[in-house]
């Protein structure tokens, strides 16, 4: 058995791990310890499938230190006309270069790809089994909370006959190249997508780009979606109507509401919120983020949706949902997207003595959390007062969690505009797109300080009537 002594010890070398890492490194002498299952450093996204991006703009993801793609616009694909969004393979490429450009040469990080972390500071390697003590001078920090399954490496919850063809996305770009190693396999002429998330989403995107008809896919929802506009989650200045003025526009909604219907129709309304299928009310809302080119693309699928609940089993030609069966022709292929990316876990104080649990602060910004969360670290002296500055964001899984989470993100953004030092780290920081947004506006400039001050009226409006919405969602639910 091996041993080492270290200030922390990250579980995780994903978004959370490295950017909390990165920032601790900035703001304190620390000696650092990262632990990790995978090879490579970028948690998920080395097990994506080939054609994800980021939802939102890539300048609001990464470690505090280090840009993550030009600040370009898109010019191509559906995204075209907004900021650019990382592919899988950027962010991963990112994230090699943090570890390698950013934290490794301090001299103060020590990395362990591939070992697994068994608890209590103890790791082994997956490769040599060899086990290494790690005396944690300071503190454990669990990097794996957020942790999304991807549909790679997640076990489907349903049964498959033999001879179903079942496959994750991340085969799909490469069917091509299989003729050559499996010629007896013919080629799928009917694609079954299963899930309702972003995943399936991306799934039928990139179906009907590659140019399969609409005729030619079954897409499987067990419940519609309300998703972000991605036009109002634009960071460049440029976008400031559509950004804050989304942002004063939601706080009024929020200010407003009547009721958890009545809240989602004016986020709809405001343009905030949209949905897919018109003749179908959302009864989720898992801050999925859409381009308006990507949702009319996914309209044109509006005759192939089966909305008969989830899949039971998967049998030639036939499905099993729980509300029924359903005949799909004999040569499909079910490409299996039903991995919860946001599986419900409790919310627990970030700090908690000698273990931190890196969870949300904003939501839904987990790099920006983490940055966060390592500068309080730092900086400030007591769990009551770290735990004070950073209050857990519980992750909506319902459609009325929406608000309660809301109000907790608000109250952490007014502790944070109490404190002189801390607000100053914000505006410093890279990864808080829209404070720059709003502090770089000109005092002269009528029009967006107009924006500006509805946005504060409406923020206090919606602190207030925030309870009032919580109440009402246990009446109507
Ligand atoms: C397709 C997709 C697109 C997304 N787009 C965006 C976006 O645009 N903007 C945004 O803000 N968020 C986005 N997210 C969400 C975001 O990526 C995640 O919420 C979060 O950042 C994941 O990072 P993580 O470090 O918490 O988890 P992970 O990336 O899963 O990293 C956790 C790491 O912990 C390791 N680990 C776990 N247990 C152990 C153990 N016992 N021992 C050793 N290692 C262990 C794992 O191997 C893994 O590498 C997206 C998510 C998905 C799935």
């Amino acid at each position: 058995m091996n041993t080492l002594e270290t200030d922390y010890l990250i579980i995780g070398s994903g978004t959370a791990g490295l950017a909390f890492a990165d920032t601790l490194l900035a703001e304190s002498e620390a000696h650092i310890t990262i632990v990790d299952r995978h090879g490579k450093p970028g948690g998920h996204w080395n097990d994506a499938y080939p054609f994800v991006t980021l939802h939102q703009p890539s300048a609001f993801y990464g470690v505090n230190s280090m840009p993550l793609g030009s600040g370009r616009k898109d010019t191509v694909g559906l995204n075209a006309g907004l900021m650019e969004l990382a592919s899988g393979a950027e962010v991963t490429g990112y994230f090699n270069q943090v570890m390698n450009h950013r934290l490794l040469p301090s001299g103060r990080v020590s990395y362990h790809p591939l070992c697994n972390h068994l608890g209590g500071g103890r790791f082994e390697s997956l490769l040599s089994g060899v086990t290494t003590d790690v005396k944690v001078r300071h503190k454990l920090v669990d990097a794996t909370y957020f942790s999304p399954p991807v549909p790679s490496t997640h076990q489907p919850r349903f049964s498959i006959a033999p001879g179903v063809r079942v496959v994750p996305p991340n085969v799909l770009p490469s069917l091509g190249a299989r003729l050559g190693s499996e010629p007896n396999t013919p080629l799928p002429r009917h694609f079954v997508v299963l899930g309702a998330g972003k995943t399936a989403m991306d799934t039928c995107v990139w179906l009907l780009q590659s140019g399969v008809s609409p005729q030619a896919i079954t897409w499987v929802v067990p419940r519609d979606s309300w998703l972000i506009n991605r036009v109002t989650t634009q960071s460049s200045p440029e976008f400031f109507n559509e950004a804050i003025g989304n942002q004063a526009h939601q706080m009024q909604a929020l200010a407003e509401a009547t009721s958890i219907s009545d809240l989602y129709l004016r986020l709809e309304a405001c343009g905030m919120l949209t949905r897919l299928f018109a003749d179908h009310t959302p009864s989720m809302f898992h801050l999925a983020t859409v381009a308006p080119g990507e949702v009319e693309m996914l309209r044109r699928l509006a005759g192939r949706v089966v909305r008969q609940g989830r899949v039971q089993a998967l049998e030639p030609a036939r499905m099993q949902l729980d509300q029924g069966s359903v005949d799909v022709p004999s040569d499909s292929l079910f490409i299996d997207c039903t991995a919860s990316a946001v599986e419900p876990r409790p919310v627990m104080p970030i700090f908690q003595g000698d273990k931190i649990v890196l969870q949300m602060v904003r939501l839904p910004q987990p790099a920006f959390s983490a940055a966060l969360i390592a500068y309080v670290e730092s900086h400030y002296d007591t769990d009551k007062q770290k735990n004070g500055l950073c209050a857990s964001v519980p992750f909506p899984h319902q459609l009325q969690d929406y608000p309660k989470s809301m109000m907790v993100n608000m109250w952490n953004q007014f502790q944070w505009g109490q404190d002189k030092t801390l607000r100053q780290w914000i505006r410093d920081s890279r990864l808080d797109g829209f404070g720059k947004l709003m502090s770089g506006v000109d005092r002269d400039d009528a029009e967006k300080q107009a924006i500006l001050l509805h946005f504060k009226q409406q923020a206090a409006a919606a602190m207030a009537n925030l309870p009032k919405l919580i109440a009402s969602a246990s009446d109507e639910v």
